[in-house]
């Protein structure tokens, strides 16, 4: 099954709400980075609350990047979509050791550890828009409720969940964002924090079979519930030769002559998709020509 988003609206348009299955997308990113448990985890909600984000962008050329950094083993994490949900992100530390909060609930809080979420908007404006907030408690999900509270005075309910197998492939994935539009009516927001009050988690139901159509059904179900959008969402990079090379191009004179005599070639791996580029001593040279030009 391919993941998607779906988009909606209830209680005459008070209540704007999204809900994603994400597996593939964070299976795809634990493959390309090699992730431990904790880290496909963070990662992966990290992912998916970006892909959800993504999806109200305007502009093709639109992007949200999510950038979490903790003091804990982890250090980071990065997540960017496009307004098409397409997503890419990486974890600091892949490999931090896995830790559970208890028996089946992988700790991430403790291997974010305390830091800061910082949402950057490029949506083509001369500087691209972006508010920071310090960590509640390094969830993510609880994170961003705070963020979107402070920063842009929306109160959101967000639930995201990633389970691991125990071969440490992901089994389920997916979220939630439950938003209130400003003027909400008092009834509405009682109704609604009654419903997420008794909400399962996240992971527990992808793990009955629920569909992001029954996630928005349990929590916004006889509010006017109206869907509006269902769109794929997918793991992609477009990272390419050329803009490697012109990153190489940025990194200077000197430091390419560096390169050029002391390693006489180049490894330069993506770091949002692990992808390797590798440059030898006359395409070295190609690009430290251009260094001089500019
Ligand atoms: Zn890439």
């Amino acid at each position: 099954m391919e993941d998607y988003i779906l988009r909606a609206t209830a209680a005459e348009g008070a209540v704007r709400a999204f809900a994603a299955v994400s597996r593939n997308t964070v299976e795809t990113a634990r493959q390309l980075h090699n992730t431990s448990p904790v880290a496909t985890a963070a990662l992966g909600r990290l992912l998916t609350a970006a892909a959800m984000i993504g999806s109200t962008l305007k502009s093709d050329s639109d992007l949200v990047t999510l950038q979490i950094k903790g003091d804990g083993p982890l250090q980071g994490i990065i997540a960017t979509s496009d307004s098409s949900s397409r997503v890419k992100g990486y974890a600091f530390n892949p490999e931090t050791p896995f830790a559970e909060k208890y028996p089946g609930k992988l700790d991430v809080g403790s291997a974010v550890g305390k830091g800061t979420l910082t949402v950057i908007k490029d949506i083509g404006l001369k500087e691209p828009y972006s508010g920071q907030i310090e960590l509640v408690s390094g969830e993510i999900a609880e994170d961003l409720s705070y963020y979107y509270a402070k920063s842009e005075q929306t109160p959101s309910a967000i639930g995201l969940g990633v389970l691991i197998e125990t071969d440490e492939t992901v089994r389920q994935a997916g979220g939630f964002m439950i938003q209130l539009m400003p003027g909400a009516p008092e009834e509405v927001v009682d109704k609604l924090e009654n419903k997420l009050n008794s909400m399962p988690y996240v992971t527990d139901l992808l793990d009955m079979g629920k569909m992001p159509e029954d996630i928005l059904e349990m929590i916004l179900g006889g509010m006017d519930l109206s869907v509006t959008d269902k769109m794929p969402m997918k793991f992609y990079c477009n990272c390419t030769r050329e803009r490697v090379e012109k990153a190489l191009v940025s990194i200077g004179k000197s430091e390419l002559e560096k390169i050029i005599n002391e390693d006489q070639k180049a490894d330069v791996k993506c770091h949002f998709c692990s992808k390797e580029y590798h440059f030898d001593k006359s395409q070295l040279k190609n690009i430290y020509n251009k260094a001089i030009e500019r």
